[in-house]
């Protein structure tokens, strides 16, 4: 059960979003594919270790689940654990899902197992980097590893990792002792890259006492920004072979090293104006603006028009691209048919509150179910994508590739799949904070983070915050922290 919670979203998050599969087919969908369950099936094959399947279940990110949604979905997993009466259960979570009335999502799930299965069962999970941990995670599983790296390239290498683990507790060989420390922190994620700067050395750090043998599974969790919920912020999670000093010892030196860094993850935006001139000044292309504001991987909508406007003013003589969840649009389009030209508001949607649609007129050029498999080395590699009836409406240059439901944009396979190259583009608008770099730094002239009003935004103190435990960094300049 795999989804990422932003609580500022508008958009509700729906059992049917997780297009849930049980039995068999969990391991038709991950099998050979670079996920965290293909890292399961791998190393279980590998050792003819008999698996019983269970459920798979992920949704892009998104508000709050709803509650019967989500309760339904639970009681389906836990059955199907119960039925299966395993000797060891792997589980692959995010770790920062929210349901109405549950902050916790993943704690809750936990402890259902838990209860269920009792205590001598291990419990090995899996969990995004952007999790937010609890103590009621830590205290229902038996050990804990997230992923070392942001974009996301190692979720099959962090399946593996549990795998190995699960096998070796099994085996006897590990006595796992699991330590917490959680941090008054929040980071932000477009700084938050493993691949250099502050996080990259705590991720190295990670890796180091992982491979010297002083820890079976060493994660550092820059929780992902926008939730709005009681016991939130940065954790460390170190597991270590029954040593429980060194694995308060560790994970104390980390949170430290951590802490003092904060003021390294802070971002500096470019206005989008701004963006658009230099991009103009420079030689060919493409410019990657990431409209982190409206990622669809932290849970915005993906239709605001923040950037889409000036792009549009900017009447752009080279090629563009940019992606838009609009499924009234979509329906216009649909109906108007292939070639048609016709004029329509759209954006701006879902979230009234930081977009306001737009008015444009422009040429239905491409219409498409909207299913498309993500090819780039690392995020769900392998996995299809269904973001509903699509459709390509140019507008001058401008080619929006506008969608029934929202999909992750960190893949150029998105634009690819649907005639539009983004290396022949000037422009292309992603909506990601960091995860579109895997795929698009090696093929960018430059990269510009733009400033663009949103449930994501990197502006943290912008938004309204309520129920989070104060003091809280970087929202108070009197919070301290002591490892
Ligand atoms: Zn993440």
């Amino acid at each position: 059960m795999l989804q990422e919670s932003n609580t500022f979203s508008p958009v509700k998050t729906h059992y049917e979003d997780f297009s849930p599969v049980f039995g068999e087919a969990v391991l038709e969908r991950h099998r050979g594919k670079l996920t965290e369950m293909g890292g399961f099936i791998d190393i279980l094959s590998e050792a003819c270790v008999p698996i019983a399947p269970v459920a798979a279940a992920w949704a892009i990110t998104a508000g709050r689940m709803i509650r019967a949604d989500f309760d339904r979905l639970v009681s389906q997993i836990v059955e199907g654990l119960a039925t299966a009466r395993p000797d060891c259960v792997l589980l692959a979570l995010h770790g920062a899902q929210c349901v109405e009335r549950q902050d916790d999502a993943e704690g809750y799930l936990l402890a259902r197992v838990r209860a269920a299965l009792g205590l001598r069962v291990p419990i090995v999970v899996t969990l995004d980097l952007h999790a937010n941990v609890t103590r009621r995670m830590v205290e229902s599983a038996t050990a804990i590893a997230g992923y070392h790296t942001y974009p996301h390239i190692d979720m099959f290498e962090t399946g593996q990792k549990a795998a190995r683990l699960a096998l070796r507790i099994l085996g006897g060989e590990v006595q796992p002792t699991m330590v917490m420390r959680k941090i008054p922190m929040i980071t932000n994620a477009e700084n938050m890259q493993s691949t250099h700067g502050p996080f990259h050395r705590l991720v190295e750090r990670a890796k180091g006492l992982e491979a010297s043998g002083q820890a079976e599974a060493v994660s550092v969790f820059g929780v992902q920004p926008w939730l709005d919920i009681h016991e939130m912020g940065n954790t460390v999670v170190v597991v270590t072979n029954s040593k429980a000093t060194a694995a308060k010892r560790h994970a104390d030196a980390l949170a430290g090293r951590f802490w003092k860094s904060r003021e390294e993850f802070r971002v500096r935006l470019t206005p989008v104006d701004e963006a658009i001139r230099q991009a103009l000044a420079m030689e060919g292309g493409p410019v990657v603006f990431a409209e982190s504001s409206d990622s669809t991987g932290s849970g915005s909508p993906g239709d605001s028009t923040g950037v889409l406007i000036p792009l549009l003013a900017a009447k752009l003589e080279a090629p563009t691209a940019i992606f838009l969840v609009d499924p009234e649009a979509v329906a216009r389009a649909v109906e108007a048919g292939i070639g048609a030209t016709i004029t329509m508001k759209i954006g701006g949607k879902f979230d009234r509150h930081n977009s306001k649609p737009v008015k444009v007129t422009g040429n239905v050029r491409l219409i498409s179910d909207g299913r498309w498999t993500a090819r780039a080395r690392g995020y769900n590699t392998g996995i299809e994508t269904c973001m509903g009836r699509t459709v390509v409406f140019e507008v001058g240059q401008t080619r929006i590739l506008i969608a029934e439901r929202s999909a992750m944009t960190v893949d150029p396979e998105l634009f690819r799949s649907h005639g539009i190259e983004p290396l022949y583009m000037k422009i292309v608008v992603v909506k990601s904070p960091n995860g579109f770099r895997a795929a698009y730094e090696p093929l960018a002239k430059a990269v510009f983070l733009v400033d663009t009003p949103g449930v994501s935004t990197a502006n943290l103190a912008t938004l309204p915050w309520k129920r989070v435990s104060r003091p809280i960094y970087p929202l108070d300049d009197e919070t301290r922290f002591e490892a």
